[in-house]
């Protein structure tokens, strides 16, 4: 067995330097996807645990942790929860059904002197397109919506319920009220309830040795559901192994892999997600915390642990006609026993449902190679997606597979292309 890698011999060095192996994929996705980590739900202490044994890896590796000695990436989101609303216009009581107040205030009491925005949706246009709009003014305001919209009215009451602590003082506060007013005077009141989650991304990296500030990223999400409400057949724990303990331990082999190889020109990054299952909270705090200019491409990994509907040595890539990443993907398999394709559901916009929409909705070419039978998948989103059901052997072909189709973008000879901001909904 080879433990040294020359520049040259690069396209053999990935099967053998031996670093990604079967005993080792199912050591690392056994532990995540056992019982004991209980479904690893973000926000609670269930998923610590699995965050430290991450961590733990990254360390064993031999990653570079962002902070000194610390592979977490703490942050907090903050909810908010608004409760007995009371308005009255030009001294007539409103329905409090008809008023919606998204505020990350303790407590609101408005009138008209409070200088607050008045603003209007009126009938005719886009709601969507309009709510945007005022929302990204950043002002206190109240907005009068046009009845024609009372269907769409009650959404707004999910609308920016809840922020990143980190940007709580920029959140202003907007009252939508349902009805054509035109007031002289009004009082608005509504109570607040502030409800605060830690999360934590675990993060690590491998700087590059010339061009340290093109980032490659890796990443899977480590969250899961958690427990069961009721249980099926006696089992409550929502296990995740494919969903996403195979894509985190895909990571997490890839870093090793990576690490001993030691040749890479970009820097890499290596990503476990929480609160994916949740809102995918986690990607979107990490994405924050590059410059997406810098991120040459990310190679987001979700559900690899069974036989994709092509059988073995096979894999999708979502989102495959936004750049030209997965053409270097292919390209640099050719000659492989291993075939990427485009997503075959595209009906399903899996590109939207996963980590990598945060970056490439700012441009990055950031895609997700998965295996999973979106139409037909047995186990997707119960308690039975275990460890039993996967293949082990298959996936940790897919993961050698990620590596050597990865091998010219973390060299610098190929820079796949960016996604344009007009193909991203
Ligand atoms: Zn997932």
């Amino acid at each position: 067995m080879l433990f040294f890698i020359t520049a040259n011999i690069i396209a053999c060095a990935q099967k053998q330097n031996g670093v990604i192996n079967v005993q080792e994929v199912q050591r690392i996705e056994s532990v995540l996807a056992s019982d004991d980590m209980r479904g690893r739900r973000a926000g609670t202490p269930d998923i610590d645990k699995a965050a430290m044994f991450i961590g733990d890896e990254f360390k064993k590796a031999g990653l570079q942790p962002l902070k000194p000695n610390n592979f977490l990436q703490d942050f907090v989101m903050i909810r908010s929860k608004v409760a007995n609303v009371k308005a009255e216009i030009d001294k007539t009581e409103i329905s409090p059904k008809d008023i919606i107040v998204n505020t990350f205030e303790k407590e609101v009491k408005i009138d008209e002197k409070s200088g607050y925005d008045i603003q209007y949706i009126k009938a005719g246009q886009t709601f969507r397109e309009k709510v945007q709009e005022l929302a990204s003014t950043k002002k206190n305001m109240i907005v009068f919506v046009d009845t024609s919209f009372s269907r769409n009215f009650p959404r707004l009451a999910g609308f920016n319920a809840q922020t990143f602590g980190s940007e709580l003082a920029e959140h202003k506060t907007v009252v939508y009220i349902l009805g054509d007013y035109q007031p002289k005077e009004f009082k608005i009141k509504a109570e607040n309830s502030l409800q605060e989650t830690k999360y934590a991304n675990v993060v690590g990296m491998i700087p590059g040795k010339s061009k340290k500030n093109e980032y490659v990223i890796f990443s899977g999400h480590y969250d899961h559901l958690g427990i069961a409400r009721q249980p099926v057949n006696g089992d409550s724990i929502y296990n995740g192994a494919n969903d996403d303990a195979a894509g985190t331990t895909a990571v997490i082999m890839l870093a090793n892999y990576f690490k001993k190889l030691n040749n890479n020109e970009r820097t890499l990054v290596f990503a476990a997600f929480t609160a994916e299952e949740v809102g995918g909270f986690g990607s979107q705090y990490f994405s924050k915390q590059f410059d997406a200019a810098q991120v040459m491409a990310m190679f987001n990994i979700e559900m690899i642990g069974t036989e994709s509907k092509w059988g073995k040595n096979s894999a999708y890539i979502t989102g495959f006609e936004k750049t030209n990443m997965g053409e270097i993907l292919q390209n640099n398999l050719k000659g492989s026993a291993f075939t990427f394709y485009p997503d075959p559901y595209p009906d399903q916009n899996l590109f939207y449902r996963s980590d990598n929409a945060t970056l490439a909705r700012l441009g990055v070419p950031a895609h997700t190679i998965s295996t999973s039978k979106m139409d037909s998948e047995p186990n997707y989103h119960k308690v039975t997606d275990e460890m039993s059901t996967l293949d082990m052997d298959n996936m940790a072909k897919i993961i050698e597979a990620i590596a050597a189709s990865a091998n010219s973008i973390i060299s610098g000879k190929n820079t796949p292309t960016r996604v344009k901001p007009e193909k991203v909904m």
